[in-house]
């Protein structure tokens, strides 16, 4: 779950910019001037093996240890564009309508700037919104949507339209780069590029939610309370943002959804929780949750900047000692710690210490970064984006500056605010229920159920 959002954000690959780019013949002269050093350094015998800045991490975790919260990178992660500016005015909790059935989630896909893969093995139905156009379709054989002016164009239909939907009859899949999508595809067009978004009830949506964001081999117990945060999360979203294009991205900049086969104690899970959600004074709010809290989790405030949320206590856990990211160490050189700022925007100069501020358990942490000429104070979210989710797993750590080295040590993986999941395991092992989890984390709120 995300960082603009309460959620963690994974680290990313970052895209070379254009500029970065060489042409071939220069790349090709780099390379013989790399290697004829090397053969020369060789020779004089200075060749030493690089030493890498980041020490790895103590004990790798093993697959089934991964935090859920931090799925690996994936090669090519879909980027969402950046998102959208929330207008300060909306509510930080919101009071849910009545409803009678799950809404309706506008799940964003990917954003490309051409030609989305798109196919459908069975009938399908393409509808033109806003409008009456329909077409059906007997199938669309890797169909793809291209930008065409005034419209776009989906294998060899030409629709004059700035959205469209696509929906396979009963049974059937609509297929997007490769993975197949029950609900509606959605497809909006802009000058430069393709928005795909899927559109399905929350109850489907957590089906492949769930499972990404939680191993499947965990204690019922544990997979039932996130389905209730995840669905109250995505409820709230999709309540707030009715403005916007879409509710939700796929990644971890909110929740992982990723359309596939569902384990069947997932779909279990889910099913057992219908509609049931956390609950502030009747209101909906996003239910942070985070990985390992490292034995105590954090107020929203002190965790994320967000002190509208600190009726969210923090709360002593207990139950994470077993999780492999309850402590963690990280060496950064001084140079690469002052690389990684300045990339991020940040003015230091030679810093020469690291400490984190901050007494006051409501109000946000804050890493203070002692360098020659100046101080500088940066909210914890912006210095682990800066430095790296992976590096600085959490926002409890001390530092101490060793040798032109920074040595960083600390416990929990995560930001720390609402449920701490590998303590959610820990409690469901030991005999708790669902909704005993849920209270012990998310104190002053209550369980209802809206459909
Ligand atoms: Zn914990």
């Amino acid at each position: 779950m995300l960082n603009r959002r309460p959620l963690e954000v994974m680290p990313r690959e970052r895209a070379p910019r254009s500029g970065e780019a060489r042409s071939c013949s220069q790349f090709t002269l780099c390379i013989l001037h790399f290697a004829l050093c090397i053969l020369i350094l060789a020779f004089a015998g200075c060749v030493h093996p690089p030493e890498s800045a980041v020490a790895p991490p103590a004990a790798p975790p093993s697959e089934a240890e991964q935090p859920p919260a931090f799925p690996p990178p994936q090669p090519t992660p879909p980027m969402p564009p950046a998102p959208p500016a929330l207008p300060p005015a909306l509510p930080a909790i919101i009071v849910p309508p009545k409803l009678d059935r799950p809404p309706m989630l506008r799940v964003w896909l990917s954003d490309v700037s051409a030609a989305p893969e798109i196919s459908c093995a069975g009938p399908c139905r393409v509808k033109v919104i806003p409008g009456d156009q329909e077409k059906r379709h007997a199938k669309l054989m890797a169909a793809n949507a291209f930008l065409v002016p005034g419209g776009i164009r989906l294998g060899d239909a030409m629709y004059k339209c700035s959205s469209l939907e696509i929906e396979a009859e009963p049974g059937g899949q609509v297929r997007v780069a490769g993975r197949g999508y029950s609900g509606t595809i959605r497809l909006l067009r802009s000058t430069d590029r393709v928005t795909v978004i899927v559109v399905l009830d929350v109850e489907r949506y957590l089906l492949n939610v769930v499972g990404g964001e939680m191993p499947a081999d965990w204690p019922a117990e544990a997979l039932k309370a996130q389905a209730v945060a995840a669905r109250t999360l995505a409820i709230f979203d999709h309540l707030q943002r009715a403005a916007f294009e879409y509710d939700l991205t796929s990644t971890v900049e909110d929740q992982v959804y990723a359309a596939g086969k569902v384990k069947p104690s997932i779909a279990e899970a889910v099913a057992d929780t219908t509609g049931v959600v956390l609950l502030h004074e009747g209101g909906l709010f996003p239910a942070f949750y985070h990985s390992t809290c490292g034995g105590e989790t954090e107020t929203p405030g002190e965790a994320l900047g967000k002190p509208e949320y600190n009726f969210l206590e923090g709360v002593p856990c207990g139950f994470c000692t077993d999780s492999s990211h309850y402590q963690w160490r990280a060496t950064l050189s001084a140079a690469e710690l002052e690389s990684k700022l300045r990339a991020a925007g940040f003015t230091v100069g030679a810093i020469t210490a690291v400490s984190v501020e901050g007494s006051d358990s409501r109000a946000e942490r804050l890493v203070k970064l002692v360098w020659a000429g100046g101080r500088t104070l940066i909210p914890i979210v912006d210095f682990r984006r800066a430095v790296g989710q992976m590096v600085i797993q959490s926002g409890k750590f001390e530092c101490r500056a060793e040798g032109g080295d920074f040595r960083f040590t600390g416990r929990g993986f995560g930001h720390g605010a609402g449920m701490c999941q590998y303590g959610a395991r820990g409690m469901a092992r030991a005999g708790r229920l669902y909704r005993e989890i849920l209270m012990h984390y998310y104190r002053n709120c209550a369980i209802g159920k809206l459909y």
